[in-house]
């Protein structure tokens, strides 16, 4: 049985975008939409009239989240598709939001090309996952869902204007104590649209990629010390200079992800000297080294490989060195089975695309430990993201909402 031709309005979809990036519009092309702000009110209000407008059965829980459900005609599951509403300060208009808008959009195409489905469908926007309101949310939306927020959270976290979760909640007509209500345990499958936030499918030349896992990082805290003294006095010979170690250090370990070769991928993003003194040998150098693969073994050798190096640069410079990690995420497969019914979507509609993982975090991670999971995503321009300057063309966005749709109709008529 050939696919049918999943038919999507470019002209709505980009109403759609351009609409809900005025809840919160920063200068020309910016979005500054925090979880619980009066623009992400605004958003979320706006994005329950259009759920609602669809045919879809709107409902909010304990969170915020935005759920509309097209039911199905059998008992059983859902299966759901969205992404995150709240954005970076500043970030653009396609970074989570196209997500959430792209799943109300495939919803109700499919609702008007062929009626009611067989299983249940539900479009849900996130309330939030950049953390850039309160650092340590880390996905508070499908946290909630997936029952992962402990009581207590909500008045312990802090947010950068030092308020609380649950007092950012109340403000809102949100009862933190009924975050628990939130969870559920009857969804079959999340699939979540993207944008990509890389240049791959730009150099690749092509509109979207299937996921087929997101990768898994580490973030290791560093500390090397050695023995502070006068950059005069001191012969080459006799120093222990942590500076010397750390150079060391940063350039293997961002060489051995070179060596990896992709998707491996190693960052030394910041560095602190103490006491950073032009005419000092330091006492202690901080750093930080990011380290990310998709594949659970080759993350594995990646990190010992990262920490063997570590291990010898001190070692034979004399100086000590501690480090623990405080983000340790593994990676996260897709589920195969979604992966191939993506595969044969985007094959069904003439689509071209790319099956590649995922270097960046995304509430389908969090999904995960409910439902099966798996992405699409769709071409940044130059690679931008978190940043007012993203963009992803019409033609390339209605190509992957027609690659969800499709899955969707696969999957639920
Ligand atoms: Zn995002």
């Amino acid at each position: 049985m050939s696919a049918p031709k999943i038919e999507i309005d470019p002209s709505y979809v980009d109403d759609l975008i351009l609409r809900t990036a005025s809840f919160g519009a920063y200068g020309e092309t910016g979005v500054w939409r925090t979880v619980y702000s009066p623009e992400w009110v605004g958003a979320t209000d706006q994005y329950s009239a259009w759920c609602d407008e669809a045919g879809l059965e709107v409902t909010r829980d304990a969170v915020g989240n935005v759920w509309g459900k097209l039911r199905g005609s059998e008992p059983g599951k859902s299966i759901v598709s969205g992404s995150h509403i709240d954005t970076q300060r500043p970030g653009g208009r396609y970074d989570g939001t196209l997500g959430a808008l792209a799943a109300l959009i495939a919803l109700s195409a499919l609702k008007q090309q062929f009626g009611q489905p067989r299983r249940t469908l539900e479009a849900l926007s996130l309330c939030e996952e950049e953390g850039s309101r309160f650092p340590g949310t880390n996905f508070w939306g499908s946290r909630a869902i997936t029952g992962r927020i402990a009581p207590g959270d909500p008045e312990s976290l802090r947010g950068y204007a030092d308020e609380t979760m649950a007092d950012a909640m109340f403000a809102v007509g949100l009862d933190p104590t009924r975050i628990p209500e939130a969870k559920r345990d009857d969804i079959d499958s999340f699939i979540e649209l993207h944008i990509e936030q890389g240049p791959i499918l730009e150099q690749a030349d092509l509109p979207v990629a299937v996921v087929d896992a997101i990768t898994g990082v580490r973030h290791y805290n560093i500390k090397l010390t050695g023995v502070q003294n006068h950059a005069g006095g001191f012969p080459m010979d006799l120093r222990n200079d942590p500076m010397q170690g750390f150079a060391e250090i940063a350039l293997g370990v961002v060489n051995t992800a070179h060596r990896f070769g992709r998707p491996a991928v190693t960052t030394v993003g910041r560095v602190v000297a103490w006491p950073n003194g032009p005419a000092v040998i330091p006492r202690d150098i901080s750093f930080t080294v990011d380290a990310r693969h998709p594949d659970p073994v080759q993350r594995d050798r990646l990190y010992a490989y990262h920490e063997a190096l570590m291990r010898e640069v001190a070692n034979r410079r004399g100086l000590t060195i501690e480090w623990d990690y405080f983000v340790d995420h593994p990676p996260c497969p897709s589920d195969p089975g979604l992966v191939r019914t993506l595969q044969r979507a985007a094959k069904g509609q003439g689509i071209p695309f790319m099956t590649m993982p995922s270097g960046a975090g995304h509430d389908s991670q969090q999904m995960a430990n409910i439902a099966k999971v798996a992405m699409i995503f769709v071409r940044s321009k130059d690679g931008r993201s978190h940043t007012p300057e993203e963009f992803s063309s019409i033609e390339d966005i209605v190509a992957g909402i027609r690659v969800l749709a499709a899955a969707l109709h696969e999957l639920a008529y």
